[in-house]
This record gives structure tokens, C-alpha cells and sequence, in this order.
């Protein structure tokens, strides 16, 4: 095992990555910007190297400034977080080149995964149902796009092969508006991504979003630890998720989870990962691949009970998954919601001085957060502070306990989207579970209209 491992992130990830190492007996080494030198998991750190100003470009991205900072400490090995350089695969490959490991999976995998049409492909091959769509990127010849997108049927999304966080996306529905779809997205594409490469796929119009998490180890093992629903979206960014997703069955569960399994040990895929599908009908369709631990990671581990921070830092080590897939159990019921310091209702970002900080507890209730009283929030990054878990022996119970912890959580200083969250937690459709991507944009569109008509 590694004796000294150092954590290229930030927020709350950099204190659960600590507790991790702490867990397994790991000295670890925080790197933090100029703007987060008070974070309090800075301040517990074993070591901690400022690696440049606040801007995430000069310093979270920086990756001749990190690799320095693992020189300088001994670290022995690098945990990415989520974000940042996380599914980067130059960054992986410096790391290792440097003589670290990094914690993840190999160059080649984020590589390929990075690719949405080389990741769609690769689990065509390994059997893994997608989304209908074009065979890869779209050639520059204007009628053939018009042709696959007919075959396709409308309505129909184009997509940036080198997408991400919920960019790069646009739904088109009618064949006159495909051309200039195609141009526009394509040109959004190569500014963002640097990689002017769009497919076309099906554009489903009112499915959920669930997700099976692996774990996959050298050794050619690889478990599946059940499902995460992440339907509750806006602009394609998860608010709220829980596991396991509600009306799926075990039979559902096993078949989705042994596909993905099997296509891990296909492309021989090593760490935590995430396959992300959409689900309507009763279907699941492959839309990405996620190589690396997930922001609503809690949720499974609460009903699992594996520490999924230390898997992969084992896993990185060379060790064997401590789990066989019929050792691994899925009990009760658990919901995340997402903290943000942003106004509950217009999202605007809300960063300044926390004055006020009382996290709620009590049974099932977990909360990971690297905030506290006094602590003040940068407006240079993500305005995520925090995540409430709520665990229950059933779905209604985690319901429940969420109600009450949200009602005693106070936050001062600060707007955050807690009114929100216990809106939904009272919604009628949400209690009920099963809801759709677009649900919770169509409530905001329907509420702005009732508001606006008085
Ligand atoms: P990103 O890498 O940017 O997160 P994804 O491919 O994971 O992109 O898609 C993000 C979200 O976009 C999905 O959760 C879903 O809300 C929406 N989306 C993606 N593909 C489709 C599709 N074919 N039909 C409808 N919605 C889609």
C-alpha cells in the first residue's frame, strides 16, 4: 500500500479523498490554490503545497505545478478527484510518466471513454445497449447527415464527441433546422473541446437517467454495485440522486450490471467507473462513460456499505477487489442532494462568507462538506459546498429523514438551493418516484409562468 498519496482537487472531494488515506493509514498531501489556502482540509492535511493563484487554469489545472508537488513531497501516487484534471489523459499519462500512479484507469481507457464515439462503439462491440444514433462522427457531406438523421427519426440531438459537463448538446426537430444545428454545434464543439468531431443519436424525449457503478481491479475482476438514479437535472447537471433507482427490478438490475461488468473486462478497464444510460420503455441505452469516482458516489456506498474512495486507492495499489459480486449486497434506500451556494430559484452563484453553519445529524445522516462557520466560499469555482446523504431502510424513510435534515440545516451569509430541495422533497411526482430528465426544468418553466401571469 502506498505511504503517501497526494489529492490534486478541491472542496469537498479533497476531504473525503483525506478521510480516505487517513482510513487506510495513508499520509496525504493537499494542493490548493491561492483562494483556498483556509480550507479547513488544508489546515488537516499532513502537507499542503499552494500550486498558483486562484484561477483553476494556473493552478488545478496545472499539471507541471502538481506533478513539482508530488516531487517535492514523496507522494507516491495521485488522486484526481472528479473534474479538473480527472478524466484528462495527458495528465494521466504525465503522472505516470513522472514515476507516480495515478489513481484511475490507464491513459488508453480515459482516452478512449473521452471520445463519446470511440466510448459508444467500444460497448456496441462489448454488447452494451446505446442509444440509436449515426455510426460515428458525422462526415462533412450535408445530405448523407440529412439522410442518417430520417433513418434516425426525429426528434434527434447532436452531440460533441469531446463533450462534457452537460456542453455540447443540441436537439433538433425538425429536418429544416438540421443543417444550421449541425454547423452551430460543430463550431461550439472545436471552441470548447477543441475537437470539431459530432454524432447524432435518438433524441429520447422523456427518459430517466441511471447509472450502473463499477469496480474493476488488474487482476481481471470486476463488480457492479448497482444503479444511481439521476433524473433531477437542470441544464444537464444532477441536483439530486438516489439509489437504488425506484421501480427497477433485481432481474433489470443483475442483466444492466453483468453487461457492464463483462465490458469492463473487454476493454480491460482497471478503478471506479461509472456507465451512464438513459432508461425509457423499460430500456437501458448507453450514453457515456465516466472514468473516475462521481460526485453521488455516497449514495451507493450507503447502501453497499463499501467505501468506494478506498477501493480505488487499493485498486491503484495493484491490490484485488475485497468484494466478490455475490458478497455484495444492496440494503434500504439513499438520497443525495446537493448543496450549492447559488439562489435556490434564478441559480445565481452566491459565493461570499458563510456567517452561520449548522449541518443537520442524527440517524442516517450524513453530510460531507468542507465548509464551516467563517469559511468563506470562492466565486472561482463550482458552487457545490456540500452534500447531504440521507439513508433509510426504504425509500419513504430516506425521504423522510432528508425532510428533516434539510429543515435543520442553517445557513447564513450565503443563498443556497436547500428551498429547492425541500420543495422537491414535498413534490407530489418526486415522492413518487421514476420522474423524467426534464422534470425538473418543465416545474421551474410551468412556476416562472404561473409567477408571470400572477
Ligand atoms: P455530458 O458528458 O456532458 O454529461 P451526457 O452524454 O452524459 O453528456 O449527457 C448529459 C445529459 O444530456 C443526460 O443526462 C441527458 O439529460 C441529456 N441527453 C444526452 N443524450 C440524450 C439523448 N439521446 N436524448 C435525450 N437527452 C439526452
Amino acid at each position: 500500500m502506498f505511504k503517501k498519496i497526494l489529492i490534486a482537487n478541491r472542496g469537498e472531494i479533497a476531504l473525503r479523498v483525506q478521510r480516505a488515506c487517513r482510513d487506510l493509514g495513508i499520509k496525504n498531501v493537499v494542493v490548493h490554490s491561492e483562494a483556498d489556502r483556509e480550507a479547513k482540509y488544508v489546515k488537516l492535511a499532513d502537507e499542503s503545497v499552494c500550486i498558483g493563484p486562484a484561477a483553476s487554469s494556473a493552478s488545478y489545472l496545472n499539471i507541471p505545478a502538481i506533478i513539482s508537488a508530488a516531487e517535492v513531497t514523496d507522494a507516491e501516487a495521485i488522486h484526481p478527484g472528479y473534474g479538473f484534471l480527472s478524466e484528462n489523459a495527458d495528465f494521466a499519462e504525465r503522472v505516470e510518466k513522472s514515476g507516480f500512479v495515478f489513481i484511475g484507469p490507464r491513459p488508453e481507457t480515459i482516452r478512449m471513454m473521452g471520445d463519446k464515439v470511440n466510448a459508444k462503439q467500444a460497448m456496441q462491440k462489448a454488447g452494451v445497449p446505446c442509444v440509436p444514433g449515426s455510426d460515428g462522427a458525422l462526415s462533412p457531406d450535408a445530405e448523407e447527415i440529412v439522410r442518417i438523421a430520417r433513418r434516425i427519426g426525429y426528434p434527434i440531438i447532436i452531440k460533441a464527441a469531446g463533450g462534457g459537463g452537460g456542453r455540447g448538446m443540441r436537439a433538433v426537430h425538425t429536418e429544416a433546422a438540421l443543417k444550421n444545428a449541425v454547423s452551430l454545434t460543430r463550431a461550439e464543439a472545436e471552441a470548447a473541446f477543441g475537437n470539431p468531431a459530432v454524432y447524432l443519436e435518438k433524441f429520447l424525449e422523456n427518459p430517466r437517467h441511471i447509472e450502473v457503478q463499477i469496480l474493476a481491479d488488474e487482476h481481471k475482476n470486476a463488480v457492479y454495485l448497482g444503479e444511481r438514479d439521476c433524473s433531477m437535472q437542470r441544464r444537464h447537471q444532477k441536483i439530486m440522486e438516489e439509489a437504488p433507482a425506484p421501480e427497477i427490478s433485481p432481474r433489470q438490475r443483475a442483466r444492466i450490471g453483468e453487461r457492464c461488468v463483462e465490458a469492463c473486462k473487454r476493454i480491460g478497464y482497471r478503478g471506479v467507473g461509472t456507465f451512464e444510460f438513459l432508461y425509457e420503455n423499460g430500456e437501458f441505452y448507453f450514453i457515456e462513460m465516466n472514468t473516475r469516482i462521481q460526485v453521488e458516489h455516497p449514495v451507493t456506498e450507503m447502501i453497499t456499505g463499501i467505501d468506494m474512495v478506498q477501493e480505488q486507492i487499493r485498486i491503484a495499489a495493484g491490490e484485488r477487489l475485497s468484494h466478490r459480486q455475490r458478497e455484495i449486497e444492496q440494503r434500504g434506500h439513499a438520497i443525495e442532494c446537493r448543496i450549492n451556494a447559488e439562489d435556490p430559484f434564478n441559480f445565481t452563484p452566491s459565493p461570499g462568507t458563510i456567517t452561520t453553519w449548522h449541518p443537520p445529524g442524527g440517524p442516517g445522516i450524513r453530510v460531507d462538506s468542507h465548509v464551516y462557520q467563517g469559511y468563506t466560499v470562492p466565486p472561482n469555482y463550482d458552487s457545490l459546498i456540500g452534500k447531504i446523504i440521507a439513508y433509510g431502510a426504504n425509500r419513504e424513510q430516506a425521504i423522510r429523514r432528508m425532510r428533516i435534515a434539510l429543515s435543520e440545516m442553517a445557513v447564513g451569509g450565503i443563498s443556497t438551493n436547500i428551498p429547492l430541495h425541500q420543495e422537491l422533497l414535498l413534490d407530489n411526482r418526486v415522492i413518487k418516484g421514476g420522474i423524467s430528465i426534464h422534470y425538473l426544468e418543465q416545474k421551474l418553466a410551468l412556476q416562472k409562468k404561473r409567477e408571470a401571469t400572477g
